[in-house]
Protein backbone atom coordinates (compact mmCIF):
# COMPACT_ATOMS: atom_id res chain seq x y z
CA UNK A 1 0.00 0.00 0.00
CA UNK A 2 1.51 3.48 -1.02
CA UNK A 3 0.85 5.74 1.63
CA UNK A 4 0.93 10.01 0.72
CA UNK A 5 3.60 12.03 2.36
CA UNK A 6 7.05 11.40 4.05
CA UNK A 7 7.13 9.02 6.54
CA UNK A 8 8.07 12.02 8.89
CA UNK A 9 4.43 12.90 8.58
CA UNK A 10 3.41 9.05 9.24
CA UNK A 11 0.47 9.15 11.97
CA UNK A 12 -0.56 6.00 13.47
CA UNK A 13 -4.31 4.70 13.07
CA UNK A 14 -4.69 1.74 14.98
CA UNK A 15 -3.03 0.75 18.10
CA UNK A 16 -1.97 -2.79 16.40
CA UNK A 17 0.51 -0.37 14.40
CA UNK A 18 2.53 0.16 17.87
CA UNK A 19 5.80 -1.28 18.84
CA UNK A 20 6.93 -1.58 22.18
CA UNK A 21 4.85 -0.04 25.15
CA UNK A 22 2.88 -2.95 25.58
CA UNK A 23 1.86 -2.00 29.24
CA UNK A 24 1.05 1.70 27.92
CA UNK A 25 -1.17 0.40 25.03
CA UNK A 26 -2.70 -1.76 27.24
CA UNK A 27 -3.57 0.52 29.83
CA UNK A 28 -5.45 3.14 27.31
CA UNK A 29 -6.94 0.32 25.42
CA UNK A 30 -8.87 -0.58 28.25
CA UNK A 31 -9.85 3.00 29.40
CA UNK A 32 -10.94 3.21 25.70
CA UNK A 33 -13.54 0.42 26.27
CA UNK A 34 -15.22 2.10 28.71
CA UNK A 35 -15.51 5.08 27.59
CA UNK A 36 -16.65 3.31 23.84
CA UNK A 37 -19.31 1.74 26.77
CA UNK A 38 -20.50 5.00 27.98
CA UNK A 39 -20.85 6.57 24.54
CA UNK A 40 -24.05 4.55 24.58
CA UNK A 41 -24.65 4.99 28.05
CA UNK A 42 -24.13 8.71 28.40
CA UNK A 43 -22.90 8.24 31.72
CA UNK A 44 -19.64 9.33 32.68
CA UNK A 45 -16.87 6.16 32.35
CA UNK A 46 -14.17 7.70 34.85
CA UNK A 47 -16.82 8.99 37.74
CA UNK A 48 -14.29 9.20 40.30
CA UNK A 49 -11.34 10.48 37.84
CA UNK A 50 -8.04 8.87 36.79
CA UNK A 51 -4.78 10.01 36.37
CA UNK A 52 -2.36 8.31 34.76
CA UNK A 53 1.61 9.49 34.07
CA UNK A 54 3.69 8.65 31.33
CA UNK A 55 7.26 8.69 31.36
CA UNK A 56 9.64 8.21 29.09
CA UNK A 57 12.08 10.03 26.83
CA UNK A 58 11.27 12.07 23.55
CA UNK A 59 10.66 10.24 20.58
CA UNK A 60 9.07 7.05 22.64
CA UNK A 61 5.87 7.34 21.35
CA UNK A 62 4.16 9.28 24.78
CA UNK A 63 2.74 11.71 22.38
CA UNK A 64 1.55 9.36 19.59
CA UNK A 65 -0.44 7.27 21.93
CA UNK A 66 -2.52 9.59 23.44
CA UNK A 67 -3.33 11.07 20.43
CA UNK A 68 -4.43 7.91 18.99
CA UNK A 69 -6.17 7.37 22.36
CA UNK A 70 -8.16 10.62 21.64
CA UNK A 71 -8.91 10.21 18.36
CA UNK A 72 -10.45 6.80 19.30
CA UNK A 73 -12.26 8.41 21.96
CA UNK A 74 -14.17 10.73 19.67
CA UNK A 75 -13.59 8.77 16.49
CA UNK A 76 -17.62 7.64 15.31
CA UNK A 77 -16.54 4.25 14.00
CA UNK A 78 -14.05 3.26 16.53
CA UNK A 79 -13.31 -1.05 15.73
CA UNK A 80 -12.29 -2.13 18.78
CA UNK A 81 -11.44 -5.38 17.44
CA UNK A 82 -8.80 -4.02 14.87
CA UNK A 83 -8.10 -1.16 17.62
CA UNK A 84 -8.61 0.73 14.50
CA UNK A 85 -9.82 4.55 13.72
CA UNK A 86 -12.52 4.36 10.95
CA UNK A 87 -10.64 3.61 7.41
CA UNK A 88 -11.54 6.96 6.06
CA UNK A 89 -10.92 9.92 8.84
CA UNK A 90 -14.01 11.13 10.34
CA UNK A 91 -14.05 14.37 11.12
CA UNK A 92 -13.75 13.15 14.34
CA UNK A 93 -10.50 11.45 14.46
CA UNK A 94 -9.11 13.32 11.82
CA UNK A 95 -8.31 16.09 14.22
CA UNK A 96 -5.09 16.08 16.80
CA UNK A 97 -6.77 16.63 20.25
CA UNK A 98 -3.01 16.62 21.52
CA UNK A 99 -1.73 19.87 19.80
CA UNK A 100 -1.69 23.06 20.71
CA UNK A 101 -2.32 25.23 17.30
CA UNK A 102 -0.78 28.47 16.26
CA UNK A 103 -2.41 30.37 18.88
CA UNK A 104 -0.34 29.25 21.47
CA UNK A 105 -1.67 27.75 24.79
CA UNK A 106 -4.16 25.63 24.04
CA UNK A 107 -5.81 26.81 20.75
CA UNK A 108 -8.38 24.36 20.25
CA UNK A 109 -10.91 23.49 23.17
CA UNK A 110 -13.25 20.78 21.85
CA UNK A 111 -16.41 19.89 22.90
CA UNK A 112 -17.55 16.78 20.94
CA UNK A 113 -20.99 14.96 21.23
CA UNK A 114 -19.99 11.28 20.46
CA UNK A 115 -23.99 9.35 20.61
CA UNK A 116 -24.92 10.41 24.45
CA UNK A 117 -21.86 11.50 26.03
CA UNK A 118 -19.93 14.91 25.45
CA UNK A 119 -15.85 14.53 25.85
CA UNK A 120 -13.75 18.10 25.92
CA UNK A 121 -10.75 17.68 25.51
CA UNK A 122 -8.14 20.14 26.89
CA UNK A 123 -4.73 20.28 25.80
CA UNK A 124 -1.78 21.48 28.06
CA UNK A 125 1.43 22.81 27.02
CA UNK A 126 3.62 23.00 30.23
CA UNK A 127 6.26 24.46 27.87
CA UNK A 128 4.33 27.17 27.03
CA UNK A 129 2.78 28.51 30.45
CA UNK A 130 3.74 32.04 31.25
CA UNK A 131 2.62 32.58 34.55
CA UNK A 132 0.76 30.42 37.63
CA UNK A 133 -2.34 32.90 37.34
CA UNK A 134 -2.33 31.35 33.51
CA UNK A 135 -2.43 27.60 34.33
CA UNK A 136 -5.02 28.51 37.39
CA UNK A 137 -7.46 29.69 34.75
CA UNK A 138 -6.84 26.73 32.38
CA UNK A 139 -7.39 24.43 36.04
CA UNK A 140 -10.84 26.77 36.31
CA UNK A 141 -11.92 25.66 32.87
CA UNK A 142 -10.89 22.08 33.56
CA UNK A 143 -13.50 22.31 36.68
CA UNK A 144 -16.08 24.28 34.74
CA UNK A 145 -16.41 22.37 31.68
CA UNK A 146 -16.61 19.23 33.69
CA UNK A 147 -19.25 20.35 35.50
CA UNK A 148 -21.55 22.70 32.50
CA UNK A 149 -20.76 19.50 29.90
CA UNK A 150 -22.17 16.64 32.17
CA UNK A 151 -20.04 14.55 30.29
CA UNK A 152 -16.06 13.85 30.89
CA UNK A 153 -13.27 16.07 30.22
CA UNK A 154 -9.75 14.55 29.45
CA UNK A 155 -6.89 17.19 30.12
CA UNK A 156 -3.47 16.25 28.91
CA UNK A 157 -0.53 17.81 30.26
CA UNK A 158 2.27 17.55 28.74
CA UNK A 159 5.84 18.15 29.69
CA UNK A 160 4.58 18.55 33.14
CA UNK A 161 8.41 18.61 34.40
CA UNK A 162 8.23 21.84 33.23
CA UNK A 163 5.83 22.97 36.08
CA UNK A 164 7.35 24.93 38.97
CA UNK A 165 7.60 22.75 41.61
CA UNK A 166 5.29 24.85 43.54
CA UNK A 167 2.54 24.79 40.98
CA UNK A 168 2.65 21.28 41.20
CA UNK A 169 2.42 20.94 44.87
CA UNK A 170 -0.37 23.48 45.40
CA UNK A 171 -1.96 23.28 41.85
CA UNK A 172 -2.18 20.52 39.81
CA UNK A 173 -2.12 18.10 43.48
CA UNK A 174 -5.47 19.69 44.45
CA UNK A 175 -6.92 19.95 41.13
CA UNK A 176 -6.61 16.01 40.12
CA UNK A 177 -7.84 15.18 43.47
CA UNK A 178 -10.63 17.55 43.06
CA UNK A 179 -11.85 16.69 39.42
CA UNK A 180 -13.41 14.39 37.80
CA UNK A 181 -11.76 14.90 35.04
CA UNK A 182 -9.21 12.37 33.49
CA UNK A 183 -5.96 13.42 33.51
CA UNK A 184 -2.81 12.51 31.29
CA UNK A 185 0.41 13.61 32.48
CA UNK A 186 3.08 13.38 30.53
CA UNK A 187 7.14 13.73 31.02
CA UNK A 188 10.54 13.30 29.99
CA UNK A 189 12.31 14.03 33.51
CA UNK A 190 10.93 11.72 36.46
CA UNK A 191 13.85 13.54 38.64
CA UNK A 192 12.18 17.04 38.25
CA UNK A 193 8.68 15.63 39.47
CA UNK A 194 6.81 16.05 43.29
CA UNK A 195 6.89 13.09 44.55
CA UNK A 196 3.50 13.35 45.90
CA UNK A 197 1.96 13.98 42.09
CA UNK A 198 3.85 10.83 41.38
CA UNK A 199 1.93 9.29 43.94
CA UNK A 200 -1.09 10.30 42.95
CA UNK A 201 -1.27 8.33 39.55
CA UNK A 202 -0.95 5.39 37.42
CA UNK A 203 2.93 5.66 36.45
CA UNK A 204 3.54 4.19 32.96
CA UNK A 205 7.23 4.26 31.57
CA UNK A 206 7.81 3.95 27.77
CA UNK A 207 9.40 0.54 26.65
CA UNK A 208 11.18 0.65 23.60
CA UNK A 209 10.68 -2.46 20.83
CA UNK A 210 12.99 -5.56 20.65
CA UNK A 211 15.54 -5.01 17.85
CA UNK A 212 14.13 -7.57 15.09
CA UNK A 213 10.17 -5.84 16.16
CA UNK A 214 11.43 -2.46 15.34
CA UNK A 215 13.43 -3.93 12.01
CA UNK A 216 10.12 -5.51 10.62
CA UNK A 217 8.68 -2.49 11.50
CA UNK A 218 10.78 -0.06 9.21
CA UNK A 219 10.51 -2.26 6.59
CA UNK A 220 6.81 -2.44 6.85
CA UNK A 221 6.90 1.60 7.03
CA UNK A 222 9.29 2.02 3.68
CA UNK A 223 6.93 -0.23 2.21
CA UNK A 224 4.31 1.77 2.72
CA UNK A 225 6.39 4.48 1.24
CA UNK A 226 8.40 2.68 -1.79
CA UNK A 227 10.97 2.98 0.11
CA UNK A 228 13.72 0.30 -1.03
CA UNK A 229 15.78 -1.00 2.57
CA UNK A 230 18.90 -3.14 2.16
CA UNK A 231 18.89 -5.30 4.88
CA UNK A 232 22.49 -3.75 6.74
CA UNK A 233 21.10 -0.31 6.57
CA UNK A 234 17.61 -1.65 8.17
CA UNK A 235 19.75 -3.18 11.37
CA UNK A 236 22.29 0.13 11.89
CA UNK A 237 19.19 2.46 11.86
CA UNK A 238 17.43 0.43 14.68
CA UNK A 239 20.84 0.63 16.54
CA UNK A 240 21.34 4.57 15.60
CA UNK A 241 17.91 5.11 15.95
CA UNK A 242 17.49 3.50 19.38
CA UNK A 243 14.60 1.90 18.50
CA UNK A 244 12.79 5.01 18.54
CA UNK A 245 10.29 5.35 15.82
CA UNK A 246 9.83 9.06 15.57
CA UNK A 247 13.78 9.28 15.27
CA UNK A 248 13.79 5.90 12.34
CA UNK A 249 11.01 8.25 10.71
CA UNK A 250 13.71 11.05 10.05
CA UNK A 251 15.75 8.97 9.05
CA UNK A 252 13.20 7.58 6.41
CA UNK A 253 12.21 10.86 5.22
CA UNK A 254 15.89 11.30 4.46
CA UNK A 255 16.39 8.18 2.46
CA UNK A 256 12.79 8.65 0.62
CA UNK A 257 14.30 12.46 -0.71
CA UNK A 258 17.64 11.07 -1.69
CA UNK A 259 16.08 8.56 -4.42
CA UNK A 260 14.03 6.27 -2.03
CA UNK A 261 16.75 3.77 -1.22
CA UNK A 262 17.55 3.33 2.47
CA UNK A 263 21.44 2.85 2.72
CA UNK A 264 24.30 2.04 5.00
CA UNK A 265 25.78 5.38 4.34
CA UNK A 266 22.45 7.07 4.71
CA UNK A 267 22.06 5.87 8.13
CA UNK A 268 25.96 6.78 8.68
CA UNK A 269 25.58 10.31 7.38
CA UNK A 270 21.79 10.87 9.02
CA UNK A 271 22.41 13.29 12.17
CA UNK A 272 19.98 12.94 14.71
CA UNK A 273 17.61 15.89 16.09
CA UNK A 274 16.28 15.32 19.11
ZN1 LIG B 1 -13.29 8.30 12.84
Amino acid sequence: MHVMGTPQSYRVRSFKEFIGNAEMKAYFLAVLASFLLARQTGVNPLPKGERVMLMGESRTGKTEMVNLFLQAVSCLEFNLESQSLCKLPCRNCAYNFHIDGDAGLFAEFSALTCSNLVINHIPIDCTKLTSAAQLKDYLALVSDKTIASQGTTIVFMDECHRLARWNMDHMILKAIEQSQAFFILASAEAGQLEQMLINRCVVLSTETAEPDEFENWIISISNQYDIQCEAKAVIALGKKAEYKPGLALNCLTKAMRLGGVLTERIVQEWRKEI
